[in-house]
């Protein structure tokens, strides 16, 4: 029996790539577990979700070579079980009980009398046809879908699959690990009394950005596969629900499908250019090159915010969103709110950072036109008289020195406070970055300010060989945000490709759309 104290086994389904279709449930759990045991997944971000301190065992198995059998991966299950107290992880791709040996691993654990719990994860035979536009069932076209294995245990000299049922009953058939066997299938299905002209599809990569479909009937599809030489992993759809494709195709069309973007932001910014890039159907790598490190009270930030709090400055200026929540989170820690602004006008050096304070409730009284240090400057001289201005900058501590020298040589008193450090992070995915931009599969990097383009170089040098830098980036869309930005990267050796004409993330994703979709049609 079970007690209080023992771990608890979760058998989760990761889903079938795409890492949006882990459920809300096997996330909750992979970001709680103690230890993680996965298996070949079609997505490693789904892995990003684990919890970066669990310990991470892989039993994977990849196509039929199998590296560890079943009773070791339920041994390694066991094992780690044995120690009381854990939440343990186990981690398949598409769902547990559908040809995952899910079931063989729930016996297990019952019989060692280790408790367990299932979170059933989207299947690739149902959702693999979904992303080629093909649903599984379909009114007047297709009433049943059988979900079957195309290769059995080898072990079995008689096959298991009753051919005759399946070749005359089931409407949809969703093969699973069929690619070797094909031309078996087809000919048990044709024997079995399907017709030669039934519409196939095979959907390689289902839900991922390399995902491949292949359209063709019966009798034709063992030789198109032959020659597209179009490999596992992959469903095999068969039936006539293939043809909605026709109508349904939606995935492979997405502007950006097929294109690899890199976004350069910090973890905590990148989601708005990442949600941007996605539902144009871009992969999107996230590649973070800065890191928002608040920094610590000091009597400077004190005195400031005591300052602002009886008025003495008759404008704040914010020169990103990053300064709004760092300079909040200090208000709020010296027991002041949104009402030590009351005594100043705000102004703000671009949308998202008017966004910011928009979200904090308070309204920026100047939003410059161009969003650079200079525009900033010439805005505010026509909003107010600088020579008698006392203007307080809380910003990053690395940051140009135009806007406070101009503001200055016009007659403005500036105090400028900073409230954070960029660093660099310290990433190990700069190899994986590497490996693919050696590999050609980058098609755009992004770059949001000129502390990206100066650490991304820095990091990708550093993971490259010598002579590779900058060639490793030819062929790739260097995509800036905008003139500063630019002239970075030139310092680093990185020739812009494109520039956006307003200088805000929107504007850099609608930018990276119309080159990218311009490659495409020139290709
Ligand atoms: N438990 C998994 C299936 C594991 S069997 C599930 O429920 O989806 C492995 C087979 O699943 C592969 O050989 C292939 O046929 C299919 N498969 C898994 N991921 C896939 C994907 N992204 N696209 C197409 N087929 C996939």
């Amino acid at each position: 029996m079970s007690t209080a104290n023992d771990s608890l086994v979760y058998l989760i389904g990761a889903g079938p790539g795409d890492p949006g279709l882990l459920t809300c449930r096997a996330r909750e759990v992979l970001q709680a577990a103690d230890v993680v045991i996965y298996d070949y997944l079609a997505s490693d971000a789904v892995m990003r979700f684990a919890n970066r301190q669990a310990k991470r065992i892989f039993v994977g198995k990849k196509g039929f070579s199998a590296h560890v059998t079943q009773e070791e991966i339920n041994a390694c299950i066991i094992q780690e079980a044995r120690v009381p107290g854990l939440v343990i992880a186990r981690l398949k791709g598409g769902d547990p009980f559908v040809f995952g040996r899910g079931g063989e691993e729930g016996l297990a654990l019952r019989e060692a009398g280790i408790p367990f719990k299932v979170v059933p994860g989207v299947t690739a035979g149902v959702a693999a046809p979904a992303y080629a536009g093909i649903p599984v069932t379909h009114r007047r076209v297709a009433t049943s879908v059988t979900l079957v294995t195309g290769h059995e245990t080898p072990e079995k000299n008689e096959s298991g699959i009753n051919w005759e049922f399946l070749a005359k009953g089931g409407d949809t058939l969703c093969f699973y690990m069929g690619i070797r066997d094909l031309p078996t299938i087809v000919r048990k299905l044709i024997e079995g009394g399907r017709a030669a002209d039934t519409p196939v599809a095979l959907v390689r990569w289902g839900t991922t950005p390399r995902q491949e479909t292949l359209v063709a009937t019966l009798e034709t599809v063992v030789d198109k596969v032959r020659e597209a030489q179009f490999k596992a992993p992959a469903i095999i759809v068969v039936g006539d629900v293939v043809s909605l494709r026709n109508d349904l195709s939606w995935f492979e069309d997405a502007p950006l499908f097929g294109k690899t973007v890199v976004v350069t932001r910090s973890r905590e910014q990148a989601s708005a250019l990442s949600g941007r890039l996605n539902v144009l159907g871009a992969d999107v790598v996230e590649f973070p090159t800065i890191e928002i490190a608040p920094r610590a009270m000091d009597d400077e930030l004190t005195s400031a915010i005591a300052e602002l709090s009886a008025g003495a400055f008759d404008w704040v200026v914010f020169t990103s969103a990053n300064g709004v929540s760092c300079f909040f989170d200090m208000l709020c820690a010296q027991g002041c709110d949104a009402r030590a602004f009351a005594g100043s006008k705000i102004a703000a050096i671009g949308p998202a950072t008017a966004q910011a304070l928009k979200a904090r409730g308070l309204h920026a009284d100047l939003v410059p036109p161009r969003f650079v240090a200079e525009s900033v400057v010439a805005s505010l001289s026509e909003a107010c008289d600088l020579s008698a201005a006392s203007i307080l900058i809380p910003r990053a501590s690395a940051a140009r020195d135009v806007l406070p020298a101009s503001l200055s040589e016009a007659g403005a008193t500036v105090r400028v406070v900073p409230v954070y450090d960029t660093v660099m992070p310290h990433d190990e995915e700069a190899g994986d970055l590497v490996e693919r931009l050696r590999s050609g599969e980058v098609s755009a990097v992004t770059f949001t300010s000129s502390s990206t383009a100066r650490n991304f170089a820095s990091m990708v040098r550093d993971a490259c060989e010598p002579c590779e830098w900058p060639a490793l980036l030819s062929g790739v869309q260097l995509a800036s945000i905008g003139p500063i930005t630019s002239n970075t990267m030139r310092k680093e050796g990185m020739e812009p490709t494109c520039e956006a004409p307003t200088y805000t993330i929107p504007a850099l994703a609608h930018l990276v759309e119309d080159v990218l979709s311009n490659e495409k049609e020139n290709n």
